[in-house]
């Protein structure tokens, strides 16, 4: 069965790896900002795939249909909410939906995100959504029996091993503030 893994980045991703079952990775990054970032993490992202002999493919980079969908979502500006709170549910949202949707239309019958392994994230808010886009596409969400601590310990090993970025921010320009 075709498998998609939405990376958000090469660190997330390479605990990820060891636990799937060959996914194809699918780095769709429209919340990072700047754009040198994005590529930053995307080529980082390529590289991790032809370390694990797995194919890569790369969403749009759509950050102004990202922030006016995160906008319209909000109540406040979205500079205004804290890490953590409203304005990432609503960019897991675009996230996982643009996800979804690619799997769909690309012939994948399983999606799963490295989001839902995560210290730092909302995941039962992220795995409920996307188990709801996966009732709604006709498709499997896929998540991973790993702990988050485990797994964010062995990104950084493996990072380090093969000399990959590690970012100091989360994406967007408001964690970047
Ligand atoms: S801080 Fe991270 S999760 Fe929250 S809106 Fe920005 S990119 Fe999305």
């Amino acid at each position: 069965m075709r498998f998609l893994l939405n990376v958000c980045c090469a660190p997330c991703a390479l605990p990820l790896i060891e636990a799937a079952d060959r996914p194809v990775l699918f780095f769709y990054g429209p919340n990072i900002y700047p754009r040198e970032e994005y590529d930053k993490r995307s080529k980082e992202t390529e590289k991790i795939a032809g370390i694990s002999s797995l194919d890569f493919l790369a969403g749009e980079y759509e950050h102004d249909n990202w922030l006016r969908y995160v906008t319209s979502q909000l109540l406040n500006l979205p500079e205004t909410y804290q890490e953590g709170g409203e304005r990432c549910q609503a960019c897991f949202k675009f996230r996982l939906a643009g996800t979804a949707r690619f799997a769909k239309e690309n012939g994948f019958e399983r999606f799963a995100t490295t989001l839902s392994v995560s210290r730092f994230k909302d995941v039962s808010f992220i795995n409920r959504y996307g188990v709801e886009l996966a009732e709604q596409h006709g498709l499997e969400y896929v998540t991973f029996q790993i702990d988050a601590g485990e797994a964010h310990r062995r990104g950084i090993e493996l990072s380090r091993l093969h000399g990959i970025y590690r970012q100091k921010y989360c994406g967007c320009e408001f964690g970047l503030r």
